[in-house]
């Protein structure tokens, strides 16, 4: 029995090793990550995060998040994606939940005041989608029409400020549906999303109004003060814009078929 017991314990110590020494190896061979990045992100937002079956991390794909893997590898460290309503990411950042928001975020005054930004990363404009047989022709041809927007986000804002009702919901592809029906006459949403749904639904157009709509900027927001993380996004972005990188993704990105079929 004694005897046993001793060829048991060599037997362990043995795997024991096996498993140190290919944990070692592994870590010198292909840099182990050290700790993680949590971004917040609202996956409902193509080209730039949407869900597909198999993404760039995990099920999330787009700009946003093959921008966040680079993020990661950059500083060593993996990217985690936490996928939460666009209304909730300044709060997480505030209550440490995640420690950046990434998704298609309109640098504003209002946002500023909660959270700091990165480096802007991307330019955009709200714009309107209408049915291709549509007279709106211009912002102020909304005045009177069913207008939707998406809640909290920038396009809300903009409609408000011209003081127009409107109806707001929760989703992207819930408004697009809304139009497709023939349920609302216009949806305001960002430039790059609109292009994207105009082009995977039929009969549908884009009508821009550079007069009303002012451009924006989009950048990573950090919880206020947290300068380190705020350091190594730059530096990050910084890279990813000098050789071209942000251009590629944007270009890849607005091509690709956002596969629905896993949700
Ligand atoms: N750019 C818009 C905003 O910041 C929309 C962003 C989004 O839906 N992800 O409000």
């Amino acid at each position: 029995m004694k005897k046993f017991t001793r060829v048991l314990s060599m037997v362990a110590a043995a795997a024991l090793m096996a498993v140190t020494f290919t944990a070692c190896s592994n870590s010198s061979s292909s840099g182990e990550k050290k700790g993680s990045i949590k971004f917040g992100t609202n996956a409902e937002f193509p080209p730039f995060e949407y869900v597909v079956a198999k993404g760039v991390i995990g099920e999330f794909d787009g700009i946003d998040m093959a921008i966040a893997k680079q993020i990661g590898d950059d500083n060593n460290k993996e990217a985690k994606i936490e996928n939460m309503e666009f209304d909730s990411l300044l709060v997480a950042l505030d209550n440490g939940k995640i420690d950046a928001a990434i998704a298609g975020m309109t640098v504003t005054d209002e946002r500023k005041e909660k959270v700091d930004f990165s480096e802007p990363y991307y330019n955009a404009k709200q714009v309107m989608i209408v049915k291709e047989d549509s007279d709106i022709a211009k912002a102020s041809d909304m005045q009177g029409k069913k207008i939707v927007v998406i809640q909290g986000y920038t396009g809300e804002t903009c409609v408000k400020k011209l003081g127009y009702s409107y109806q707001s919901f929760k989703k992207g592809t819930e408004a697009i549906l809304e139009l497709v029906n023939g349920k609302c006459d216009v949806v305001v949403i960002d430039s790059a999303t609109a292009d994207k749904y105009v082009k995977d639904n039929k009969g549908l157009k884009i009508v821009e109004d550079n007069d009303q709509f002012d451009n924006e900027e989009y950048a990573i927001a950090v919880k206020k003060g947290n300068k380190d993380l705020l350091d190594q996004i730059n530096k990050s972005i910084k890279k990813m814009k000098e050789n071209g990188k942000i251009n590629e993704l944007a270009a890849k990105y607005a091509d690709a078929t956002t596969d629905d079929s896993s949700k």
